[in-house]
């Protein structure tokens, strides 16, 4: 198992500068995913990690060696793409064999391993096959099995399900998981999938604008985001603009148009100081709905516009009392609470509450 760090690494297309300035340590055999809205700069990042790319400036290190300046064939590495890039007109063991034949392995190793990938990628008795006449869930695992013949230390996987239906996606993140830990591999992943990215990510970077925004586990980035670009990107969460009134412990009171808030300051480097002004992001599910009107800390008052029932969760859209639409999610309900006039009570817990910097031009009380 091998470790990767990225070292001030900077790159350029032109005017628009991809990566500014980004350093990482990925950990050896860790499934590393780089998210964030689109242009933010993830396919830059995982090609320059394999090679494709060279930076305009800093280091890649494989393992503390400095792979800069080796070309992608050289580094032990293998890349997935969303495209399969399979050659059509060669068989499915043939496509395997690619990799193994460039290395110049002898023909009964060879054999041999494409029949070790046949079998781990579940295409037993499926080699002679032609790459047009397999499904799309077949042709990325034969794509996984020729990135994994070469026996790589790195994996890296741009985008890998995107061609995928919904059910194969679901199936194939998992045998990947499953086969990264089995091989040792430490593998960077790209994806558009939050889903993905929370249930497979050891940790994960969300990146904006070519540089980090925020790296943790996936419950570090979900339960605490560092800005409102982090918390927006994963997940659904209510944005309600307030100004700091106190702050203790990294725990700030904040006054909004809704009421009085008190919430965790969850990035480390921001030290918001009294009459700031803040935003603070709550999760939809983190809100409960009483009939009663609730102690008033962290509560939300209004109407329910819209409702609906999604059978594992019930959603609600509630017109809060200044005005402002607060989406709200039960978990297993019984019931569904029907639109109407009613005032209904919604109320968040403390360490549900993340209050963060507001980014610039913000509005007062918007949701995501
Ligand atoms: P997406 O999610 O849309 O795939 P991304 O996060 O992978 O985006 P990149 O493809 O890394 O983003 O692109 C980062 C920035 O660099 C974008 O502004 C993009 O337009 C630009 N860019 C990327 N590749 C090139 C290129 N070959 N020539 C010119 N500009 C490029």
């Amino acid at each position: 198992m091998v470790s990767i760090t990225v070292e001030h690494l900077s790159k350029s297309f032109g005017d628009i500068q991809a990566l500014d300035d980004v350093s990482l340590e990925i950990a050896a055999g860790e499934i590393f995913f780089l998210l964030g809205p689109s242009g933010c700069g993830k396919t830059t990042l995982i090609r320059t990690l394999a090679g494709f790319y060279k930076p305009d400036a800093g280091r890649v290190l494989v393992d503390g060696e400095d792979v800069t300046a080796v070309p992608p064939h050289k580094r032990q590495t293998a890349m997935m793409f969303q495209s399969y890039a399979l050659w059509p007109h060669f068989s499915v063991a043939k496509n395997i064999a690619f990799g193994l034949e460039e290395l110049k392995l002898p023909n009964a190793e060879i054999e041999e391993r494409v029949a070790e990938m046949l079998e781990m990628v579940r295409l037993r008795g499926l080699g002679g096959r032609s790459i047009n006449a397999l499904s799309g869930g077949q042709q990325q695992r034969v794509a996984l099995a020729r990135a994994l013949a070469v026996r790589p230390r790195c994996l890296f996987l741009d985008e890998p399900l995107s061609n995928l239906d919904a059910k194969l996606r679901l199936e194939m993140r998992e045998e990947i998981r499953t086969l990264c830990r089995e091989y040792g591999l430490t593998a960077v992943y790209v994806t558009h999938d939050q889903k993905e990215a929370l249930s497979v990510a050891d940790r994960m970077a969300i990146l904006e604008g070519g540089c980090l925004a925020q790296v943790g586990t996936p419950p570090e980035v979900y339960r605490a985001p560092h800005s409102p670009l982090v918390a927006e990107f994963i997940g659904e969460t209510n944005f309600i603009g307030g100004i700091v009134t106190r702050i203790e412990d990294r725990v700030a009171e904040i006054d909004t148009d809704l009421g009085h808030f008190e919430g965790i300051i969850a990035d480390p480097a921001w030290e918001p100081k009294v009459s700031d002004l803040v935003v603070i992001a709550i999760r939809p599910e983190s809100l409960t709905l009483r009939d009663a009107p609730t102690d008033g800390v962290n509560a939300i008052d209004g109407h329910i516009e819209r409702s609906v029932y999604l059978g594992e969760i019930a959603q609600y859209d509630l017109r809060a009392s200044d005005g402002s639409s607060i989406r709200l999610s039960e978990l297993n309900p019984s019931t569904v609470r029907d639109p109407g006039k009613a005032w209904q009570h919604a109320q968040a817990q403390r360490e549900d509450v993340i209050v963060l910097k507001p980014p610039p031009g913000a509005v007062q009380t918007r949701t995501s």
